[in-house]
């Protein structure tokens, strides 16, 4: 008999925590190798914000806390609500976890039972359906293609949910393909989800502060009827280049927030004492970064986007958020690389890129849909100009 579960052989593990990690091993190995895989931002955590830990530790706020956050951190959440979304919650509608991962997963494991199904649009980020697998229950995916912006449509949405639905995952700016839903994207969905009320709905907002060129966020929870239904969840990982110090929270009905903080306190207890302190400082204190950070990953992503469909074989869409771009490789599949090797799918063109020309992405299907690949730009504009001519030396080298 194996000793490992049985619902752990449903599962991966993530495959773009695995590029990173090959392209760490490579670089340690001596090669030169240009990484493109990793998905948090390449800037420091603002001063300001660790200024706020360092206090903590000093001012002894150094052991346990409420499981599911501190009264303070909380309260920052509430205000960030009503300040950023016009959205009104109680701090009993607040949870907080180890970063954003860990509130989906604590979500999915208090209310999924075997039989349910969770609707997830591809491409999709990679640990929904792995979790959701996990539980027990059943991912149901849906396939948004190139031509509909990687975007969900309420039609198909309508045409997926069934009896079983339990929960649909949304997640707008979207990381792979920084596919950005409009308010009368999201109206349209929630007019099927109106209709439908034993369907809950899981906001994926981590990108929210992440957009171009005057793109107007909207999230699913600002559709008065459909509130309840809603868990939404960010953090502080994207926004504020925080991914180290794992804080992420969630607002909701508070009967599931309140199975959550159950989970939590039967497994890893309260986050760390000295993030939720910096976290909210993050919230509470200066934003003036955001903008111009954003202002830097637009300048990248329209590199990129212009590097990229300058290529033979290789087309972009331009995203309006997050800082990943989806390209599609279909054109040069079928093409042999110079040792010879047929590339019969985007798995052997991502490989055949890492060997021959040293650049590291994540092939399409990873998230679920075949024949692209994803590039995360968070990195320097340097590292990003070598990465393009590398790339397109690539492409060019296939026949
Ligand atoms: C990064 C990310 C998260 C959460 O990240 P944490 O570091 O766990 O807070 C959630 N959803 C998406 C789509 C992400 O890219």
């Amino acid at each position: 008999m194996s000793i490992i579960s049985d619902s752990l052989k449903r599962i991966k593990p993530s495959p773009t925590i695995a590029v990173t990690q090959k392209a760490r091993e490579l670089r340690a190995a001596g090669r030169d190798v240009i990484g493109l895989g990793a998905g948090e931002p390449d800037f420091d955590t603002p001063d300001n914000i660790k200024e706020a830990a360092i206090k903590a530790i000093k001012d002894g706020d150094t052991k346990y806390t409420a499981v599911d956050g501190t009264p303070a951190l909380k309260q920052a959440i509430v205000d960030k609500f009503k300040r950023e979304n016009n959205l009104n919650y109680t701090t009993d509608q607040i949870t907080v976890g180890a970063g954003g991962k860990h509130v989906i997963y604590n979500l999915m494991m208090a209310t999924l039972n075997k039989g349910d199904e969770v609707i997830i649009p591809a491409p999709y980020w990679v640990s929904y359906p792995d979790i959701v697998l996990l539980t027990g229950a059943t991912p149901v995916v849906i396939e948004c293609s190139e031509e509909q912006g990687f975007k969900l449509t309420a039609k198909d949405l309508e045409a997926t949910i069934t009896n079983n639905t339990k929960w649909v995952i949304l997640n707008s700016p979207s990381n792979p393909t920084g596919a950005c839903y409009s308010e009368q994207e999201i109206k349209n969905l929630a007019h099927v989800l109106k209709r439908k009320p034993h369907v809950h709905i899981l906001s994926d907002d981590i990108y929210e502060h992440i957009t171009y060129e005057g793109f107007k966020f909207f999230t699913i929870a600002e559709i008065p009827e459909l509130k309840n239904k809603v868990v939404t969840m960010n953090g502080v990982s994207k926004s504020y280049a925080m991914t180290g110090w794992r804080i992420g929270y969630a607002a909701g009905d508070k009967d599931v927030i309140k199975a959550i903080a159950k989970i939590q306190s039967q497994s890893t207890t309260n986050p760390s004492s000295i993030s939720q302190a910096a976290a909210v400082e993050a919230l509470n204190g200066t934003q003036e970064f955001i903008p111009i950070r954003s202002l830097a990953f637009q300048e990248r992503r329209d590199f990129v986007v212009n590097s990229l469909n300058a290529i033979d074989g290789i087309s972009c869409l331009k995203p309006d958020g997050a800082f990943y771009v989806f390209p599609s490789c279909k054109g040069l599949i079928g093409k042999k690389d110079k040792s010879g090797k047929k590339l019969e799918n985007d798995t052997d063109f991502v490989q055949s890129l890492l060997e021959n020309n040293n650049v590291a992405v994540v092939q399409g299907s990873a998230f679920g849909l075949d024949g692209f690949f994803r590039i995360s730009y968070a990195t320097s504009m340097e590292n990003l100009e070598k990465a393009m001519s590398r790339i397109k030396e690539f492409c060019e080298s296939l026949s």
